[in-house]
């Protein structure tokens, strides 16, 4: 718990017209926003550096009817929208949250288009994750941020947050999410698309001689890069190392904050409102066992360290309710040891040659499938005889040789004697699958029978148990060599590999109950006056589903341009 609020008395050491807490995407939005209509802002944050998950993530941001896939000739509808976003989240969410989504996220776009350093592509292959639900798109709703150099931020580029090493080759060399699947999954144009990425990294001489870190940014990189040089063009300063502590009433009123800074108390005032903004509670391994479905642990989560909640008790404290606290944006993760968090498994699970079982041996779920959907299924069917927490990701020697898996390049590239021991120490190898069974414990019968199964699927090109490589979400993350079916290939090539997989998280999605303007709702169900939140300290407005690519970032986003707009009184 943090120490509670209420503490009305005594002189201010600082004073601003908005403070916004954190410094992801939705806190730097918030403060363009704010500066932007005339108020004086100012941002603090926890850690040493700015950009939190936001930083670290692919950048994407879900926005249906925006006007950049439009411009690209992309047909999207307001009622098409609706239809998919309320069939997506159904009553986890009241309406006027969703219709304020849906109304304010095509112009926090605009907004951040003409207005600042932001610029996007719209991504018009990469579909809706739930094609199947009506209103849904083949593209054209996720946002892919451009590629920004970190020249533009100064002395400010070290300070933000590295990406996550899973979002970059060699965890080091920075891709956009299009160059990311070409390479991943060699689609047309990989050894090119590799090859231009390697020398560009390798050119940016003298940066190369003073540092490791990739200054050509791209996905969340590229995203916080372009918020924090447009607060810098506007002089909006951001405190580091300043964590929030305690709200600071006035009546009902929330009128500031106290924070720590240099290792003394300061109590910070805002005149119009104080915008949270500081990310969930993953990092906190008390409230996860409190909160979420178990087992679970912050070391499968692969979000920014600093986020243990703080944010999420300070206002419980201070009388806000709370929502969705047993959710978060789940995904199968590993945690390997020479990386500070887990790699989140997108591509490993749709390549074709690959199959997640239980201890059983057997499938329980559409590998291919929104990330969301495998880890419900893990914790669904998690039972003491068909184990799902761990699963096993099982591949032969061709799905080795040709993909990447976690941080091994594919054997081509690095062969097992060349791969790193510690990651290797990870992954199980066996001469048959029944030897590979054997040494993972699990059931050897199973196994095979589940194998024989996936070869035979290969061949016909249809899973006719959990239908992987059925939709088009699926097949983006497949091989398009591979026919007929671009997630489905066999696994007959000895030697067979197996890897442990976890229930891991970007982040959670539970926290502060807000209504459709983002204002902080009490246990009693009204508004805490001069109290907005935003992100993952607030209960999302997705509900319990992940409808597309972006959906984290478009609402953290959105929310932060609806709650300053609201604080400030912009129509
Ligand atoms: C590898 C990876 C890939 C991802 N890809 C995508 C994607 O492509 N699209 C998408 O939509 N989402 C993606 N996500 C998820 C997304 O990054 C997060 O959901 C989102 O960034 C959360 O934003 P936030 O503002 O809530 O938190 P953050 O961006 O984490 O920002 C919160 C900040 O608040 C700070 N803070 C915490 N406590 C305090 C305190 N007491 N006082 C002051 N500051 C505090 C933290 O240090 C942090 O800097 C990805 C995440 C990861 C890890």
């Amino acid at each position: 718990m943090t120490e509670s609020g209420n503490n009305t008395s005594g002189s201010w050491d600082h004073s601003v017209d908005l403070l916004v807490v954190g410094s992801g995407a939705g806190a730097m939005t918030a403060a363009l926003v704010g500066h932007d209509a005339g108020a004086n802002v100012l941002l603090i944050e926890k850690g040493e550096q700015y950009g939190g998950s936001s930083a670290m993530s692919g950048g994407g941001l879900w926005i249906p009817c925006n006007h950049l896939a439009r411009e690209a000739g992309m047909q999207d509808t307001p009622e098409a929208a609706w239809k998919y976003f309320k069939g997506c989240v159904g009553d986890a969410t009241p309406d006027d949250r969703l219709r304020a989504y849906l109304e304010n996220a095509p112009k926090l776009l605009e907004y951040l288009c003409a207005k600042t350093r932001a610029e996007f592509i719209p991504l018009l292959e990469y579909a809706d994750y739930y094609p199947r639900i009506e209103g849904s798109t083949p593209g054209g709703r996720c946002l892919d941020p451009v590629n920004f150099s970190g020249k533009e931020l100064g002395d400010e580029f070290v300070k933000m947050r590295e990406s996550a090493p899973q979002q970059q080759i060699l965890g080091r060399i920075s891709m956009t999410i299009p160059e990311a699947r070409i390479s991943l999954a060699r689609t047309k144009g990989w050894m090119w698309t590799l090859t231009r990425l390697f020398l560009r990294y390798l050119l940016d001489i003298p940066w190369r001689f003073k540092s490791k870190r990739d200054r050509n940014l791209a996905m969340g990189n590229a995203l916080v890069g372009m918020l924090r040089a447009s607060l810098m063009d506007r002089d909006v300063p951001l405190w580091l190392e300043t964590p929030a502590k305690s709200l600071i009433f006035e009546g009902d009123r929330v009128v500031g904050v106290e924070a720590e800074r240099d290792g003394k108390r300061i109590r910070i005032r805002a005149e119009k409102a104080v915008i949270l903004a500081a990310g969930g509670f993953e990092a906190n391994q008390a409230m996860r066992d409190k909160y979420l479905p178990q087992p679970s642990k912050a070391e499968w989560s692969s979000a920014n360290p600093n986020n243990t909640g703080d944010i999420i008790n300070m206002g419980i404290d201070a009388g806000a309710a709370i929502g969705l606290m047993d959710e978060a944006w789940w995904g199968p993760a590993v945690k390997f040891p020479a990386d500070d968090r887990a790699r989140f498994f997108v591509i490993e699970l749709s390549l074709p040659g690959s199959v997640l079982v239980n201890k059983q041996g057997r499938r329980f779920v559409n590998e291919a499938a929104p990330y969301g959907d495998k880890v419900a299924a893990m914790y669904a069917k998690n039972t003491p005889e068909a184990e799902t927490i761990p699963s096993y990701l099982i591949f032969d020697a061709n799905f080795r040789n040709k993909y990447p898996v976690g941080p091994l390049l594919p054997g081509q590239q690095q062969p097992d004697w060349a791969a790193p021991k510690d990651v290797m120490s990870l992954i199980v190898k066996a001469d048959s699958l029944r030897e590979l069974a054997e040494k993972l414990g699990i059931d050897a019968d199973g196994l095979e029978a589940t194998v024989a199964k996936m070869n035979e699927y290969a061949k016909t090109g249809v899973d006719t148990e959990f239908g992987r490589g059925d939709t088009i979400f699926d097949q983006y993350y497949g091989d398009l060599n591979q026919k007929p079916n671009p997630n489905l290939g066999p696994i007959d090539k000895a030697p067979f590999y197996a890897m442990r997989t976890w229930p891991g998280e970007l982040g959670t999605k539970g926290g502060l109950l807000v209504d459709a303007k983002a204002r902080v709702l009490n246990e009693a169900g009204n508004v805490i006056p001069g109290l907005y939140a935003t992100g993952n300290c607030s209960a999302s407005v997705m509900g319990h589903t992940y409808p597309g690519p972006g959906a984290t970032l478009g609402p953290a986003t959105t929310f932060g341009f609806v709650a300053a707009r609201d604080a400030l009184g912009v129509d």
